[in-house]
């Protein structure tokens, strides 16, 4: 099985997924998409897919773009970082 098919943003509005701006929408945004990721299944497997396909659009396996941006720099050796 798919892990996509376990998430818990599956019946969920994706627009609360993909926040635009930053602005007190935006951040009740992220802070209403990271409650859901909170109880997804399937909450490595995604923030692993997100990362490993530098997916730098919406909230991924409770990261936001920037979040994720800092993880793969941080696994990044220093030589390597743009
Ligand atoms: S971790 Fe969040 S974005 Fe990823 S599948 Fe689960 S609910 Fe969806």
């Amino acid at each position: 099985m798919n892990w996509r098919e376990r998430a818990a943003c599956r019946y969920e509005d994706p627009e609360l997924f993909f926040p635009v701006g930053d602005g007190g929408l935006s951040v009740r945004q992220v802070e209403e998409a990271r409650t859901v990721c909170r109880r997804c299944p399937v909450l490595r497997d995604c923030r692993s897919w997100a990362l490993h396909h530098a997916e730098y659009e919406g909230i991924w396996g409770g990261l936001t773009a920037a979040e994720r941006r800092m993880a793969a720099r941080r696994r990044l050796p220093e030589r390597d970082r743009s």
